[in-house]
């Protein structure tokens, strides 16, 4: 996706080899506008699957799921990070690691809004080693509700993530590719490159 690259070249900040920070557009401030195309372009890849219901983890993913459950006209919802007071029983949970935060995180999800027919789209903001959106299918399983795919706005490549769902058997589609941030660059992969 054209426009994402190029927000990613001008806005993107290389922290690391490993990480990318975005935060004026996906990570802290959000761009609507740009949201909306991801949504839309969410919408037109997986156009077809039939889906039913949109599965992200908050924070950063709730800006994408809203954006692609919008134009799919079907519900989103997000998995917490931290167990909700009013949210106690009848939970699906799961164990999350997280590699930027080296902590383990228990995701839940309330058990009312996941059922066995439904056909599930995870959205994340980022892949890395797929920890979380692993995680987000394994709570959707549980219920017996089929991956139907998994979109992912930034996938870093070089990474564990995209290798990893695709052995588990899902479709995963990245809308920008980050093959490598060496030299604090961020260089895409061959075939997605910016001309
Ligand atoms: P994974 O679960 O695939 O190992 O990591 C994905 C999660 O970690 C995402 O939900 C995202 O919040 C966070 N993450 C991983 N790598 C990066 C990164 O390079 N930049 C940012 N901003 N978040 C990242």
């Amino acid at each position: 996706m054209k426009l994402l690259q190029e927000k990613v070249l001008n806005e993107g900040i290389v922290l690391s080899d490993q990480v990318l920070k975005v935060d004026s557009f996906l990570n802290h401030q959000m761009d609507p506008v740009l949201m909306k195309e991801v949504g839309k372009e969410f919408a037109r890849l997986f156009e077809g699957e039939k889906i039913t219901k949109v599965l992200t983890i908050e924070s950063s993913g709730i800006a994408p799921a809203i954006m692609a459950a919008l134009e799919l006209n079907v519900p989103m919802i997000f998995a917490r990070k931290q167990k909700s007071l009013t949210l106690r029983e009848n939970i699906l949970v799961e164990k999350v690691y997280s590699f930027t935060k080296q902590e383990s995180n228990e995701i839940t999800v309330s058990k009312k809004f996941l059922l066995p027919e439904d056909r599930v789209l995870i959205i994340d903001d980022f892949l890395a080693h797929g920890e979380a959106a692993l995680g987000l299918a394994r709570i959707a399983e549980q219920v017996g509700a089929q991956v139907a795919g998994i979109g992912i706005v930034i996938e870093k490549s070089f990474q564990s993530g995209a290798e990893r769902i695709k052995k588990a058997g899902y479709r995963v589609e990245s809308l920008v590719r980050v093959a490598s941030l060496e030299g604090g660059k961020v260089t895409f992969a061959a075939e997605e490159a910016v001309h």
